[in-house]
């Protein structure tokens, strides 16, 4: 039932974007004391290998994180710097890129000890490892539908919430029931953070997450997409990130992160920035 396996995709463009918002917003959060309650609703399996058969046979992660990787003395904003210094401790005394971190391994590295990290995964093989992995870092996991066991957690009993929700959208309900969640999540928590990704394809799907999102009450929804200068045959054109509710002084700092990025010599997209929704 379940067929996509992140390995196959890790550290792609749309991973670089993702937790490029991912490990900005959730470090701008941080400058408070606070407790955070960080969910992952769609986790995979935490930490992935470049050089496996799955990464080698698409090559995704060629024009994705390996094509940032060399710039990352001189390369980019205080903020890139801090992400490839935990890009550089995923891959300890390694000289080459070869380990890439998912989302709840970026969540976990950036963990406080008043902070908590849930993963849901649903994908038999792939709890099996972020379960193994992530008793040596200490977050929670559940082998559980990650929608709807974020609506069961909430409201958390941390003051402050970051939610990331990242399905494979291999079921064309997916983006109603993701719309739907968010919605009933940021009833029951106002103040979250959600980062919601989805891909760019021709069918355009993703304009039911917009629809659904415009006609609630949501407010503060701020829209990144990263679209690729050269259109592939088949896939993703390009790669969307919702952000309902981003830390003050977060769209000025990831605007600056991505157009670093995007440039002809590195993820070679453009990329924009806009309010889907403003306050
Ligand atoms: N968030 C990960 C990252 O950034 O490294 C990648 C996640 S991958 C795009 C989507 C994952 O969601 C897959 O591992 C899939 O097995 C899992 N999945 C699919 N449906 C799910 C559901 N209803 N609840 C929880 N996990 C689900």
């Amino acid at each position: 039932m379940l067929s996509y396996l992140h390995a196959f995709h890790a550290g792609n463009f749309a991973d670089v974007q993702k937790h490029g918002a991912l490990l900005l917003a959730l470090r701008m959060m941080q400058a408070k004391d606070s407790a955070i309650a960080c969910f992952d609703t769609h986790a995979g399996s935490a930490l992935y290998r470049l050089d496996s058969d799955q990464a080698q046979k698409t090559d995704e992660a060629r024009r994705g994180i390996q094509a940032l990787w060399p710039d990352r003395q001189q390369l980019l904003s205080g903020d890139w710097k801090a992400f490839m210094a935990q890009l550089e401790r995923f891959n300890g005394s390694r000289a080459a890129l070869s380990h890439y971190g998912g989302s709840p391994a970026w969540m976990a590295a950036l963990k406080r000890p008043q902070d908590t990290v849930t993963a849901f995964e649903l994908h038999p093989t792939e709890t099996g490892k972020l379960s193994d992995w992530a008793a040596t870092v200490g977050i929670q996991v559940r082998h559980q539908d990650g929608l709807r066991g974020l609506l069961k957690a909430l409201p958390p009993s941390a003051p402050r919430l970051l939610v990331l929700t990242d399905p494979s959208y291999e079921i064309k309900t997916e983006y109603r029931d993701v719309a739907e969640t968010v919605i009933k999540a940021w009833q029951r928590c106002r103040h979250g953070v959600f980062l919601v990704w989805y891909p760019i394809l021709p069918k355009q799907d993703h304009h039911r997450l917009f629809s659904a999102l415009t006609a609630s009450e949501v407010t503060k929804v701020l829209r990144s997409e990263l679209t690729l200068a050269e259109t592939p045959d088949r896939g993703m054109s390009g790669s969307g990130m919702l952000v309902i509710n981003p830390p003050w002084g977060f769209e000025e700092r990831f605007r600056a992160m991505m157009s670093e990025a995007g440039t002809a010599d590195r993820l070679n997209a453009t990329h924009q920035l806009d309010w889907l929704v403003p306050e």
